[in-house]
């Protein structure tokens, strides 16, 4: 069946909007017509051609996707059509040791995407498309592996529901579930995009008595102290370092963040911490980038880590993050800055860059 959606053909150029054809759904796959999705920085860096993000192209980028359940193959349990979806990319195998240690974030039994041998799930005259993560949401539909989806309550708006697939997922669960965050804990979080505000909504959730929001956009204040941060730092008015230590009486904080992809600012949430503190690095950096830092800014028993995805076990936290947005603690409402339909895709990533927005959500209705 023919399909409309965004086609990546060419680094740094616009996507283009498409005719594209999508299989129907094989053994263990659901088609799923997209209600909503967000469009998240991973896909930017995609279209910016930035180290570990080369793809082949053409491509269907997206997924942050979330939609309805239009058709399940013959192998698939627990899905039916007419369910509401999640679509994430932490789809998992349910063999692998880290599956089974209960880390499926971090799967390494590849199974959400075809074989090479299969049929192409996205197609053009013929042509094979490829699908971005197992799930490709600029489109009007999505053909994935069931344990690429989790179902969720119907009466959740699906425009929200979808932010929890990726930015919200890594951000919240990087505090909750990789940080180690404790109740009364203090907090910076560096880069206060839709990943950074999540973290900080996930510090406010988790109990932390002070969390201190840092960004180079002045506009991102506003929004950070809405959703949880009871300080803002402007990094290019201020040294960040020496701002969180004066916030916290010169001791640092017991958790720093970052949540760019940005080797300097990775540093500074290092330099920031308070003895015995973790530093937990959310953001992706190039591949060969170093983080250098002198040994003496280091305090005592630091930690520094990095967190996939929020260490997520999506099938769970995913509707576990959702009745948080249902009893108000987590604010999704204000995290949806800019829609648009799927024509807007390009806009959509011009806003990202000029840091305009918190997050973009297309919807197809
Ligand atoms: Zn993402
Ligand atoms: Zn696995």
């Amino acid at each position: 069946m023919e399909i409309e959606a965004a086609v990546f053909r060419k680094i740094l150029e616009p996507l283009s909007i498409e005719r594209v054809e999508i299989d129907k759904p094989s053994d263990r796959e659901v088609l799923v017509r997209t209600v909503a999705t967000g469009v998240c920085h991973s896909d930017l860096h995609v279209i910016d051609g930035l180290g570990r993000f080369q793809l082949d192209r053409p491509i269907v980028l997206g997924h942050e996707g979330a939609g309805i359940v239009e058709a399940v193959g013959s192998g698939v349990k627990g899905l039916k059509p007419g369910d509401h979806v999640v679509a994430c990319l932490s789809g998992f195998c349910g063999n692998c040791e880290e599956c089974l240690s209960g880390h499926p974030n971090l799967c390494t039994g590849a199974i959400v995407a075809r074989s090479d041998e299969a049929l192409p799930r996205l197609s053009q005259k013929g042509a094979p498309f490829r699908q971005f993560l197992g799930i490709s949401s600029y489109a009007e539909k999505m053909l994935l592996h069931e344990n690429s989806v989790v179902a969720i309550d119907p009466e959740i708006p699906l425009d929200r529901a979808a932010l929890v697939g990726c930015g919200v997922l890594t951000g919240v669960g990087a505090a909750l579930r990789s940080s180690g965050l404790q109740p009364g804990q203090t907090v910076a979080v560096f880069g206060c995009g839709g990943v950074g505000l999540s973290i900080v909504q996930g510090a406010r959730i988790g109990g932390a008595r002070r969390i201190i929001g840092v960004d180079k956009f002045a506009s991102k204040r506003e929004m950070a102290l809405r959703l949880g941060a009871s300080d803002f730092v402007d990094s290019s008015e201020e040294d960040p370092v020496k701002a969180v230590r004066a916030l916290t009486g010169g001791r640092g904080v017991d958790h720093a963040f970052e949540a760019i992809g940005d080797a300097k600012a990775c540093r500074q949430a290092i330099e920031s911490l308070a003895i015995r503190g973790t530093a937990t690095i959310v953001g992706v950096l190039p591949p060969e980038e170093k983080i250098e830092f002198p040994w003496m800014a280091i305090r005592p028993e630091c930690k520094v880590q990095t967190s996939r995805m929020g260490s997520n076990r999506f099938r769970t936290d995913i509707p576990l993050y959702l009745d948080f947005y249902r009893q108000g603690r987590l604010k999704l409402d204000e995290m949806v800055t800019k829609r648009g339909r799927l024509s807007d895709i390009n806009e959509a990533f011009r806003a990202m860059k000029a840091g305009e927005v918190a997050r973009t959500v297309l919807s197809f209705d």
